[in-house]
């Protein structure tokens, strides 16, 4: 018969304390290694066999972790990557991890001091961003599935038409709102619970990629002329392009006016909000019906920890309770728990998550992250700085955030080598391990994107990228500084 434990917990222990220092060793090596590099053929090669019908001891397999995986990762807890919204992760919170898995608790429900836990978090959480007591929250993988969560609950609260016990089927049909810039996500969402993806009206932007208001009237007006029922307008605090911020207290007021909810979606940009130079901005925030953030981007904790916030006590519940018999409450004991995560959200069985938040929020201090936050948002208003003041630098979007979008330029350059300059630049970039921004297209142009949820990029980093970027530039054009004056085309 197997024995799935160690056959020799010294062994066992060895080897844990083996991986804590090669661990610790490669956090603290991180600087010194290109940010990415591609996975070799026999590499490829390597992670491509039969499924293993017989055993392998722990060190040789730990060997083969080392060899194969550990090198080639996707390189964001690297001091210069700044692709998509990946967050850098704080290493306190992969310890947190490591015990999580080791006490494996599943929080669907139960009455045990892990769920107390995951209640203090999101407690924790409502405090700094200010939603009342009353709100109701639970921690989900990411914000894609927290749309799902909130458009749920939302759908519930909104209709005269009880979805959960009819379906969608003779009941009205539902619509959604938010900007062009929307992530993708929330689309899903309007598609996955049948409001169909045509009944998610995007809204145009202006030229600062915000949701114009006075559109998003005439897109509801029109609606319930046509017998629709509009539903909800999605906020965007932050947008994955170029990290706009919607003008949310016109959202709040529309969604007033019209009897809609509000959703927010904060994913990486909620956390503006404690610096007090984002405060007003960010006001509006809790006065959404619901929120979403991901702790995994800009709290820069290990994948996955994200949250969603409902601004009314059972409005989780009322969209997700079940009465099923075997999870079902006891007086006392184990299964005398007051909040079932499982009663708020779509997943039973369910990580935990929550020690890795609170280990890190409890280690670091809130104000520690602020203060890593603002550093961030600094950096990129220094790199738009250093782009103004270069003539063969475009800053194509700016943010309040954490989020520009660059590109190389040079005079009478035509759209198509822009963009071919621009792809080949990026490409170095990445290839060659030297740094880390994504790309995106803004206005039809190829642009450079350089997203900072990394709090161990350093001001000096971004001067790296700038200089990098413009030095490729210029040898690719033929623009280098060594070439003789007047011969430099
Ligand atoms: C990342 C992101 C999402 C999706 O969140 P996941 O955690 O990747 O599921 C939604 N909205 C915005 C603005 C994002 O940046």
């Amino acid at each position: 018969m197997g024995n799935l434990d160690p056959a020799d917990w010294q062994e066992f222990r060895d080897l844990g304390k083996r991986m804590i220092d090669d661990m610790a060793d490669y956090l603290e090596g991180v600087r010194d290694r290109p940010v990415w590099q591609p996975v070799p053929d026999k590499v490829r090669t390597a992670l491509d066999t039969e499924l293993p019908r017989s055993g392998t001891p722990m060190a040789t397999v730990y060997e083969e972790f080392c060899e194969s995986i550990l090198p080639y990762p996707r390189g964001n807890i690297h001091p210069r990557f700044w692709g998509w919204a990946n967050g850098s992760g704080v290493p306190i919170a992969a310890y947190a991890d490591l015990l999580a898995s080791v006490i494996n608790c599943t929080l669907g429900s139960g009455e045990n001091a892990a769920m107390l836990v995951e209640r203090q978090v999101i407690e924790w959480l409502k405090q700094a961003f200010d939603w009342p007591a009353e709100a109701s929250g639970v921690l989900t993988s990411g914000c894609s599935m927290g749309q799902i969560i909130a458009l749920a609950a939302a759908r519930q609260a909104g209709g005269s038409w009880d979805i959960r016990r009819h379906g969608n089927l003779g009941g009205p049909q539902l619509t959604v709102y938010g900007s062009v810039e929307t992530h993708h996500s929330f689309e899903k969402a309007a598609e996955l619970l049948g409001i169909g993806r045509e009944f998610f009206r995007q809204i145009p932007v202006d030229r600062d990629f915000r949701i114009d208001p006075a559109a998003l009237r005439d897109a509801i007006r029109r609606d319930r002329e046509a017998g629709f029922h509009p539903l909800c307008v999605v906020g965007n605090v932050g947008t994955v392009n170029t990290g706009a911020i919607d003008p949310l207290e016109e959202l709040v007021a529309v969604t007033r006016e019209e009897g809609l909810w509000l959703h927010l979606d904060g994913a990486f940009g909620a956390f503006a909000y404690l610096l007090p130079t984002h405060r007003r901005l960010l006001a509006c925030l809790n006065q959404a019906d619901s929120l979403v953030f991901d702790l995994h981007k800009w709290l820069y904790l290990p994948f996955d920890a994200s949250c969603v916030l409902v601004n009314r006590p059972d409005g989780l519940e009322a969209a997700f309770s079940s009465n099923a018999d075997y999870i079902s409450r006891t007086d006392r004991g184990p299964a005398a728990y007051e909040v079932a995560f499982s009663d708020r959200s779509i997943e039973q069985s369910r990580r935990f998550r929550a020690l890795k938040v609170w280990f890190a929020l409890r280690t670091h201090g809130l104000d520690a992250f602020a203060e890593a936050i603002s550093g961030n948002i600094e950096q990129i208003s220094h790199l738009t700085q250093l782009a103004d003041a270069s003539s063969s630098l475009e800053v194509v979007s700016r943010s309040l955030l954490n989020i520009a979008c660059l590109r190389y330029v040079w005079p009478d350059a035509e759209a198509d080598q822009l963009d071919r300059v621009n792809r080949e630049i990026l490409s170095r970039l990445q290839v060659g391990g030297l740094a880390m921004p994504s790309h995106t297209v803004i206005d039809g142009k190829f642009v450079i994107r350089v997203a900072n949820n990394n709090h161990r990029t350093t001001v000096a980093d971004i001067e790296f990228l700038v200089d990098r970027i413009q030095a490729i530039g210029d040898q690719l054009t033929d623009r280098s500084p060594k070439a003789p004056a007047g011969d430099s085309r």
